[in-house]
């Protein structure tokens, strides 16, 4: 059971109360029943003294009645003559006169001689109260006086009796009830006060002496048993409850005082609870509606107490919690450098207005060298550029929604016939340099734009479009370019690409195929270029130029060339089985040459297949190795000295010079095919191509022409003093089960221009 903080505090209250209620209560009974216990001696004690006194006036008061008879002259002559009619009358008239009710005359020693009551003789008789006799079932107090003349006739005695009224005399003197009752063997009561059924149980109770006392204690009196002179005894007897009577008021008025306080405290306690409670029970409230978000509930608790102070901090804390929920929520739709509206606030944002049906313009706006500059001036020079940037748009126009998107990209909202021209100007006015701690900086920026609801609606779509937007002006190096319809699915395609290369190597999807390479000097074939092919079953035949840069990207190839690797080499271990000795060109990349693995994972392949490193020949682009000069240089220099041949593949299409790539430890180079396949038609390709042989030759490299694909552009490779041809006019690449059979039918002056050398035929 659940009780309220109200019932518990009342409930605490009530239990304080009731303990020290019940404290004085029983403190109070326990005085009163021992001040009624010492009240009942007392009484007993003055009874007994009143008792005494009462009872010794009364033999006196015989006393002088038996002297006055004793005295009288006629009386004292009839008991010297032995007159006995005239000593009975006398005794009977005086007896009456007196209200005596024993009258009795003894001889000098002591017997009885008349008397009105039977009563035995008495020894050693002597003056005065005698004390108590018994007589036909009475008791009388009795005295004797002698009657002297003047020596000893007689003594005569008067007594009387003791009965009910007496008894009630002395509880109207003593307030004790007394009875008097024989000291014999059979006890009986002779006069008592007491009520006459408690006298059947005092009888009954005295017949067994050791009861008596728990008799006193059941009847709920006090008694004391007083021996008198002669065969009596008088018991007093107080009553406890009447003793009690005051006290039972002073009870009954202490147990209304209890019902009283009781009811009060009970009132005042849940009064009291309430007043403590409802500002807690307010404070619990606003602290569930301070976890519900809510932050408007007043809590005001009156008065000057804890409760009061507890209301305040409570305030204070939900105003805190407020504020702070207010900056988290800010946080959290801010970009913390710009200040501007973040991502999702611009989800928000573009929700909205796809909602209300609006058209609208995505522009992505990015600092193209941001990285650069980052790199070169750190973050913080960055961040006070970007600050000035969003200043700047902000002051060109308040016709766009502006956000930032990253550190080097903001967001454009802008309406939906926005020109190129609106573009333009906008770079523009970003073109003039930005100045920061005296220094001026230059940033290049590119637009990427997208249109909602026309190419897309969602936010992730329209950024996506327009980041492909932006990928394509910057191959063409433009800076403003719209999403076009249809980009969207290239991109896609490259998407699912990039996510099935990550099984294709599991699943067994790449083969190699070997193109032939024609030794002009030698009139043989004596390389094969291994060429990756990737057949996959739901995106089909996936080229090597569409998926190699994207396993570049996606960090996939370092896998993919380790399996071109193995696979390449132990199929030329294979043919060199068959006895074709043939060496092995492989395409590396510049991940590759940043992989310091690679040359011990080459050299633990070529032990495998029992190759020498002079089989293998690795190609590397320009480009791979412009990325990361020292480390490249540092990669070919290790596989040079393990013996291995490298070419610079591609050459003619980046932007260094023979020269530059001297310094490298390459042994051959590769012009590129685009200045190879119209060679018969171009002079410029002849003029280059000519030229590049004979300077590569010159610094001592061996020089391949790939994309031969006429017969024509063999002459004059041969006329060049070229090396080595590769093309589609010689083969195209072959899978490796037709490789050995092509060599072995390949009858080379069927297809080499006008036999000015002579070739060796296999
Ligand atoms: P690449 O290294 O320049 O390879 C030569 C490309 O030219 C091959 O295309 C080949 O089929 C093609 N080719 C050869 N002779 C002719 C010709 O007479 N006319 C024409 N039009 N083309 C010719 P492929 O196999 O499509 O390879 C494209 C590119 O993919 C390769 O260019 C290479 O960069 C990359 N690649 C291919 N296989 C691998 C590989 O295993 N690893 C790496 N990293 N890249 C590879
Ligand atoms: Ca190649
Ligand atoms: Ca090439």
């Amino acid at each position: 059971m659940k009780f309220s903080l109200t019932q518990r505090l009342t409930g605490v209250l009530i239990g304080v109360l009731v303990l020290t209620l019940t404290t004085i209560s029983l403190a109070t009974v326990v005085a009163t029943s021992q001040s009624t216990e010492r009240t009942l001696q007392r009484e007993l004690a003055v009874s007994e003294r009143v008792l005494y006194s009462l009872l010794h006036q009364r033999g006196q008061q015989l006393v002088q009645a038996a002297s006055v008879l004793a005295d009288d002259f006629g009386f004292r002559q009839a008991v010297a003559s032995d007159d006995e009619d005239t000593i009975v009358s006398a005794l009977s008239n005086h007896g009456r006169r007196i209200d005596s009710d024993l009258m009795v005359l003894f001889s000098p020693s002591g017997e009885v001689s008349i008397s009105t009551h039977e009563l035995p003789d008495i020894e050693n008789i002597a003056a005065g109260d005698v004390g108590f006799v018994e007589s036909e079932g009475n008791t009388y107090q009795l005295v004797v006086v002698p009657v002297r003349a003047p020596h000893l006739m007689a003594w005569v005695g008067l007594g009387f009796v003791v009965d009910q009224e007496l008894a009630a005399q002395l509880k109207g003197l003593t307030n004790a009830d007394v009875t008097f009752l024989s000291d014999q063997e059979n006890t009986e009561i002779y006069a008592s006060t007491l009520a006459v059924n408690l006298q059947h149980d005092l009888l009954a109770a005295l017949q067994n002496e050791a009861l008596a006392d728990d008799w006193y204690e059941s009847q709920g009196l006090r008694g004391q048993r007083l021996s008198l002179d002669g065969p009596v005894e008088v018991l007093l007897s107080v009553s406890y409850q009447a003793a009690q009577g005051p006290f039972r008021v002073l009870r009954q008025q202490l147990i209304l005082v209890i019902v009283v306080t009781l009811l009060v405290s009970l009132l005042i306690g849940s009064l009291w609870g309430r007043r403590i409670v409802k500002p807690l029970k307010k404070l619990a409230l606003a602290a569930q509606q301070i976890a519900q978000g809510r932050y408007d509930t007043s809590i005001k608790v009156s008065g000057n107490d804890e409760l009061a102070q507890l209301g305040n901090s409570f305030q204070k804390m939900q105003e805190a919690i407020a504020e702070r929920e207010q900056h988290i929520s800010y946080q959290l739709y801010h970009d913390t450098v710009t200040d501007l509206p973040n991502r999702r606030l611009l989800a928000r944002e573009t929700e909205n207005r796809a909602k209300a049906g609006e058209s609208f313009q995505l522009a992505v706006l990015t600092i193209t060298n941001f990285k650069q500059l980052n790199d070169t001036f750190g973050q913080d020079v960055c961040e006070q550029l970007l600050k000035q940037v969003k200043v700047r748009l902000l002051r060109v126009s308040d016709n766009f929604w502006l956000a930032s998107l990253s550190e080097d990209k903001f967001v454009l909202l802008t309406t939906e016939c926005t020109s190129e021209t609106e573009y333009f100007q906008l770079l523009e006015c970003l073109k003039t340099p930005f100045e920061y701690a005296q220094a001026s900086y230059f940033l290049s920026f590119a637009l990427g734009i997208s249109e909602s609801p026309e190419h897309a609606i969602e936010l992730d779509h329209l950024l996506r479009q327009a980041h492909i937007a932006l990928m394509r002006i910057s191959r063409e190096h433009h800076n403003i370019g719209f999403y076009q319809a249809g980009e969207d699915e290239y991109h896609m395609r490259q998407l699912a690409i990039s996510g099935a290369l990550k099984d294709a190597i599991k699943l067994n999807q790449f083969s190699l195929v070997y193109q032939p390479q024609l030794d002009l000097e030698a009139g043989q074939v004596v390389a094969v270029e291994a060429l990756i092919r990737w057949q996959h079953h739901e995106l089909g035949f996936i080229g090597p130029d569409e998926f190699i840069p994207l396993a570049e990207q996606s960090g996939d190839i370092q896998a993919l060339t380790r399996w071109v690797l193995q696979e390449a080499m132990s199929q030329a271990a294979e043919w060199q089985e068959q006895g074709l000795e043939l060496r092995i060109a492989i395409n590396l990349s510049a991940a590759d040459l940043l992989d310091s693995s690679l040359v011990n994972y080459i050299q633990a392949l070529l032990a495998d297949c029992k190759l020498s490193p002079r089989h293998l020949l690795l190609e590397v682009t320009e480009s791979a190795v412009i990325e990361n000069p020292e480390k490249a240089q540092r990669s070919l220099q290790q596989l040079r000295d393990a013996g291995m041949h490298l070419a610079i593949d591609d050459y003619g299409t980046g932007y260094s010079s023979l020269a530059q790539l001297r310094a490298l430890p390459v042994t051959e180079l590769k012009i590129d095919k685009s200045f190879v396949m119209q060679l018969d038609s171009s002079v410029d390709d002849q003029t280059i191509v000519s030229s590049t042989i004979e300077l590569a030759h010159r610094l001592g490299l061996k020089v391949v022409a790939e994309g031969v694909e006429n017969k024509a552009s063999w002459r004059l490779l041969q006329e060049y003093g070229c090396d080595l041809l590769q093309g589609y006019y010689i083969a195209r690449p072959l899978p490796e089960d037709q490789v050995l059979s092509w060599i072995t039918s390949l009858d080379i002056s069927s297809i080499s221009p006008a036999n000015k050398y002579r070739y060796k035929t296999k």
